[in-house]
């Protein structure tokens, strides 16, 4: 899959919600560019005294809606087409989430468990220095996503409000909660997708204790979203991350592996269970069960991996898993696919949330925080399904759509430059 290019999988998508829609190139063409990018170089003095220079991306997609939002990636593989791609994938998350922003994405290419915390910190800092000039409570509010948690949020809040000269905490979400952070927020994403997968079981006539699952990646959104889905009566009978697959046929106590990966480095290597086995990973992908969560990273089903699925729907909790080829066989086979930007909108929706707080100052228990998340889960699942039956088109077709209508309607709203 060396050629698979993911801002070009997301302009497909566009351009097919544009046609289905009825609208001109003239209408939407804007939406097919970034507003900015920017790559920075970052030097850091590693503990042994030498110098290593670093890659670092943000990219703003869209201000249309308010304040570009996205996360912050560390992760060897990261480049600015990936970032690109997340970020136009958070414009359209964000318009479906019917929140007040924009969509950006940031990352370093950079693999942080080579790093002491020292050098992740001397990263981070430096990272924030460089993009200082472009982000900002009004401007663009990065966030947590793949390997990037809430103690590097508190970093970037404290070098830009050292920067600043003001304790800025709104400049960044997913922070700690003694950081300006938000009850309830660590567990957004998670919870999120529990609430999307309970909204198709309702539509299905289906309980969620009725439901098998396999969910690749244990990391933020796979073991919250796992741990919520089986105390909610979901039969989880594999668990994989990038070391390994944990499988288990009589169902895995999920309570156990999350306490364990949370204490062994958010990793399962090593754990033991009655019944458990370690299968290959892409053996995970081909179980025969109703569900397949998936939440590592993007490109995971694709021409290579499609066919051995099994699955009756693929919930998809990380950014892009799916390929545009693997949709449409998907689609074919009349397996569902609960996709990204409107199953994982609990992220930023929970991120808005914290920043509603940091704004005014006043924070909500984390009842009130669940309470309004739920809520926009389930407005935001609607609000995709009235299109998808009214056009006739997949979840994910139907969410750009939505997306791309709010998007356009805002921009010329405000008026067009140029
Ligand atoms: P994370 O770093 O906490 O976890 C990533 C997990 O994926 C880890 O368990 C890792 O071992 C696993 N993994 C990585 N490569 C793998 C591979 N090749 N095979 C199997 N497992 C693999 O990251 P996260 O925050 O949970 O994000 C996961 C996905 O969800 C990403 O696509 C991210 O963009 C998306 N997402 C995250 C959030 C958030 O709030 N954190 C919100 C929305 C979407």
């Amino acid at each position: 899959m060396a050629d698979y290019n993911p801002y070009e999988n997301m302009l497909h998508v566009l351009d097919k919600a544009a046609e289905k829609l009825g609208m001109t190139k003239n209408e939407y063409e804007f939406v097919r560019y970034p507003e900015r990018e920017l790559t920075v170089s970052l030097p850091i003095v590693m503990d042994d005294g030498h110098v290593e220079v670093f890659s670092g991306y943000r990219v703003q997609h869209s201000t249309a809606r308010g304040a570009a939002k996205g996360g912050i990636r560390f992760h060897p593989a990261s480049d600015e087409n990936e970032v690109r791609a997340l970020a136009a994938w958070m414009s359209i998350k964000n318009a479906i989430g019917n929140i007040p922003y924009g969509g950006a994405k940031g990352g370093i290419k950079v693999d942080p468990k080579k790093l002491s915390e020292r050098e992740l910190q001397r990263l981070t800092r430096t990272y924030v220095r460089r993009i200082a000039p472009f982000i900002g409570t009004d401007k663009d509010v990065p966030a947590p996503d793949v390997n990037t948690n809430a103690q590097i949020m508190a970093w970037i809040a404290d070098e830009y409000s050292a920067i600043t000269g003001e304790w800025t905490p709104g400049v960044v979400t997913g922070k700690p909660i003694v950081a300006g952070g938000s009850l309830g927020r660590n567990e957004a994403t998670g919870r999120g997708l529990t609430y999307t997968l309970e909204t198709w079981c309702e539509k299905k006539g289906l309980a969620m204790k009725d439901l098998t699952l396999a969910v690749q990646g244990f990391g933020n959104v796979g073991s919250v979203g796992s741990l919520l889905m089986h105390r909610a009566g979901v039969k989880v009978i594999a668990i994989g991350d990038i070391d390994g697959s944990l499988y288990n046929p009589n169902g895995i106590d999920v309570e156990k592996a999350y306490v364990y990966a949370n204490s062994h480095g958010r990793s399962l290597k090593g754990y033991e269970e009655e019944g458990a086995t370690f299968i290959p990973n892409e053996e995970l992908l081909k179980l025969p069960v109703d569900v397949l969560f998936m939440a590592a990273l993007e490109n995971q089903l694709h021409a290579g991996t499609m066919e051995g699925v099994k699955a009756k729907v693929i919930l998809e909790g990380a950014n892009g898993p799916t390929t545009e080829e693997a949709d449409d066989y998907f689609e074919a086979k009349g397996i569902e696919v609960l996709p990204d930007v409107m199953s994982n909108v609990g992220g930023v929706v929970g991120s808005y949330y914290e920043w509603v707080q940091n704004k005014t100052g006043l924070y909500w228990t984390e009842e009130e925080y669940n309470a309004r998340l739920k809520d926009n889960m389930r407005r935001s699942y609607e609000d995709v399904d009235a299109i998808r039956q009214q056009y006739h088109v997949t979840y994910r077709l139907a969410a750009y759509m939505l997306a791309l209508k709010r998007i356009v309607e805002a921009q010329n709203t405000r008026g067009f430059l140029g």
